[in-house]
């Protein structure tokens, strides 16, 4: 049963809540119910880091836009971030429960070993006379030792099996995880895979060195598609697309479904020419395929999908290859779609316009 609140519970809650709403008027957010959760924490002060950070960015007359509450509801709040804290704080219990284990293995051992001593000794004893009562002790000492060996069998087997019960959650949590990253319908990455593998493959870039090339593409007149034949065969659509762009790729790079029926392909340690090729690989794939309703054989005729392809060289950011890639898939829609054209093109279409 729910615990009843106090008057003083009351009281702390209305007034919280009023602050709540008054932070969130001077600092212009919109109350939205992840804002309300982030400034009531805040004005409830029950995350000492939360308000550490808010005070001291305020300290510094920076400004709380929605931008600035979304990713502090993500660093404070996230289920993800909770998640990722309980993945890694299950691989490290289970390393130390290995260690445990194996720490008790050997103390079995070696008191098997002692054992064993003690009865050679025993043996030697009984070839002297009157020494009747030291072996009556030895028999007591190698009693004690049998019984704590067993004792640590005992416990040795348990926490094997606690081991293997942590393996098995500690999957299940992997497989949460890589859900949490997987679009439902066409089953490759969403966008926070995405965004995940883009700040990965820019780490690699700046730390090693490594080439990184986005392919962007988007489905031709798929509005019309959709209003011809019904959105059920336009998800069909969606699924065939991924999985040739899955299949194309192979374990060259990610692909995730950026948006509605928008693509991306981060090609790490492959040049934009290497990256145009890939594209054209997969235009000419799908241009070439029939869509066709398995059950009845129903023929939805073809599709097409324009591409636009960037290279992270000299990219200030993520977010400039982005634009970069976009403006060549706007560029090559412009140019009558079904076309895969890159930044290059972007630079020299925008030198004839000027
Ligand atoms: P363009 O060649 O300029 O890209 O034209 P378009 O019609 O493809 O582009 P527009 O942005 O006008 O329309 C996109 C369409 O994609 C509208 C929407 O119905 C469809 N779409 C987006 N997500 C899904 C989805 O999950 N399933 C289906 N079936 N359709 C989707
Ligand atoms: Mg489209
Ligand atoms: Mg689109």
């Amino acid at each position: 049963m729910a615990k009843l609140l106090s008057e003083a519970d009351k009281d702390f809650i209305w007034s919280t809540s009023a602050n709540t709403i008054k932070v969130m008027t001077d600092f212009k957010v919109l109350p939205t119910p992840k804002n309300y959760h982030l400034w009531y924490t805040y004005s409830a002060k029950s995350d000492v880091n939360l308000n550490k950070v808010v005070d001291g960015m305020a300290s510094k007359n920076m400004s709380f836009n929605e931008e600035i509450s979304e990713k502090l509801y993500e660093k404070f709040f996230s289920a993800e971030k909770e998640l990722k804290a309980v993945i890694e704080t299950g691989a490290t219990f289970q390393q130390e429960l290995k260690k445990i284990v194996s720490v008790l293995k050997e103390a079995g051992d070696n008191s098997s070993l002692h054992t064993k001593d003690l009865m050679d000794h025993m043996g030697a004893l009984s070839d002297f006379e009157g020494s009747e009562e030291l072996k009556d002790i030895i028999q007591v000492v190698i009693n004690d030792t049998d019984k704590m060996r067993e004792q640590s069998q005992k416990l040795e087997t348990k926490l094997e099996e606690s081991t293997f019960k942590i393996e098995r959650l500690q999957d299940n949590l992997d497989n949460a995880r890589m859900e949490s990253r997987t679009d439902a319908l066409t089953n490759i990455g969403n966008r926070k895979f995405f965004e995940e593998k883009l700040s990965e493959y820019i780490n690699n870039h700046e730390k090693i060195g490594h080439d990184l090339c986005l392919i962007l593409c988007d489905i031709d007149f798929f509005k019309k598609f959709n209003d011809s034949y019904g959105h059920q065969i336009g998800d069909q659509v969606l699924k065939v697309v991924a999985h040739v762009v899955k299949t194309e790729l192979g374990s060259d790079g990610a692909a995730a479904r950026y948006g509605g029926e928008e693509f991306a392909i981060l090609l790490p340690k492959k040049k934009l020419g290497e990256a145009l090729d890939l594209a054209e690989r997969i235009r000419s794939v799908i241009s070439k395929r029939i869509i066709k309703n398995k059950q009845t054989g129903a023929n939805f005729g073809k599709i097409t999908m324009s591409f636009g392809v960037a290279s992270y060289d000299n990219c200030p950011s993520g977010e400039a290859l982005i634009e970069n890639a976009d403006a060549a898939l706007y560029l090559a829609k412009d140019n009558g779609r079904n076309r895969v054209q890159s930044e290059l093109d972007t630079a020299a279409a925008g030198q004839q316009t000027a």
